[in-house]
């Protein structure tokens, strides 16, 4: 049976750390990092994100902002705001919940926040940085949550073969740009699996370490696993459940039971990577305020 990669605990160890941090910059230099989030439109899973982002940046000691506008707001507005907020001081770190409603033109939102805020690292500057293995920009959240994972689980991918199945920008792409890099915690040989790759069993076969980012319930099954491998599960699906208080529950994108009987380490869901993004969020917006205001 694989070890459990216990995301709940290391997300804990995390945010103890920029606990502290947060504490000794404001000791140290009086800084508070600060956060602002934005929802357009009253989108029910955007809704309950937005609050665990403003509960956890309160808890650990951060300024926070929650700016929850109108689902007919206009393109203009949202850009206006998001200026404001590139010249508020109090604010180090930007961040607009996806989805915004169908009239609204998310990638000119991304360009329009300032790099140096642009702490989901969705800003093409950011994620040009990171292709180049530029430690000085942000790393986007879940992916480098995938990383902390593993680093603090003590597994190295350095050598390794890891296959990812899904290949958006928010999870697929950059995780195999930071797996790949030449550098500490990285180093693998990286396969991309997507809805055109006709071989999936046979790529998961191969992998020391296999990811799965695509969000359908369940996909990777134990047969796709070698034995040994390490499996992350990076989905989050609500599939229906009536004996459930909430009428759903929320499974993976790995058949848990299967992989757990073949895998040597396994992330849960809940509880495995879900509670790092938040983490990894917390991280760039305690970097943001140091690099914005000069300080180590
Ligand atoms: P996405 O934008 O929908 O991308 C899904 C990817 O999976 C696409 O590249 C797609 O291929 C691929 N795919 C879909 N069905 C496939 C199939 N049958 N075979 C092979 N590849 C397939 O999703 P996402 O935003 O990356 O999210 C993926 C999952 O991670 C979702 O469950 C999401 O809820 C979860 N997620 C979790 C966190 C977290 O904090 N833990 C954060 C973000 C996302 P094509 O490119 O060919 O369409």
């Amino acid at each position: 049976m694989a070890n459990l990669i216990d995301g709940k605990e290391i997300s804990s160890q995390v945010n103890q750390e920029t606990a502290r941090e947060v504490e000794e910059l404001r000791s140290r230099h009086g800084l508070q990092p600060g956060l602002a989030v934005v929802l357009v439109g009253e989108d029910p899973a955007s809704q309950v994100y937005v609050k665990m982002k403003e509960k956890r940046t309160l808890e650990l000691g951060m300024h926070s902002e929650k700016h929850v506008l109108p689902a007919e707001t206009s393109q203009g507005e949202l850009l206006s705001l998001i200026e404001k907020l590139n010249q508020d001081p109090r604010i180090n770190g930007i961040l607009v919940q996806s989805p915004a409603p169908p009239h609204i033109d998310e990638k000119e939102v991304i360009m329009k926040i300032d790099p140096a805020k642009d702490v989901d690292c969705f800003h093409p500057f950011n994620v040009g940085k990171m292709l180049i293995g530029d430690q000085d920009g942000f790393f986007p959240c879940t992916p480098w949550g995938v990383i902390t994972l593993l680093k603090r689980s003590g597994i190295d991918p350095a050598g390794k073969h890891a296959v990812i199945i899904g290949r958006s920008n928010i999870v697929g792409k950059p995780l195999m740009a930071l797996l790949m890099q030449k550098s500490a915690g990285a180093n693998a040989t990286v396969t991309v699996c997507h809805s055109r790759t006709p071989n999936i069993k046979e790529l998961c076969l191969q992998g020391d370490i296999v990811i799965a980012a695509m969000g359908k319930p369940e996909f990777v099954k134990g047969e796709m696993i070698k034995p040994g491998a390490v499996v992350v599960d990076v989905g989050i699906n609500r599939v229906d459940d009536p004996e459930s208080p909430r009428g759903y529950r929320l499974i993976g994108d790995v058949d848990y039971e299967q992989a757990a009987e073949k895998a040597s380490w396994i992330t849960p869901v809940p509880g495995g990577v879900g509670p790092m993004t938040i983490a990894m969020l917390l991280r760039n917006t305690l970097k943001a305020c140091r690099k914005q205001n000069q300080v180590e």
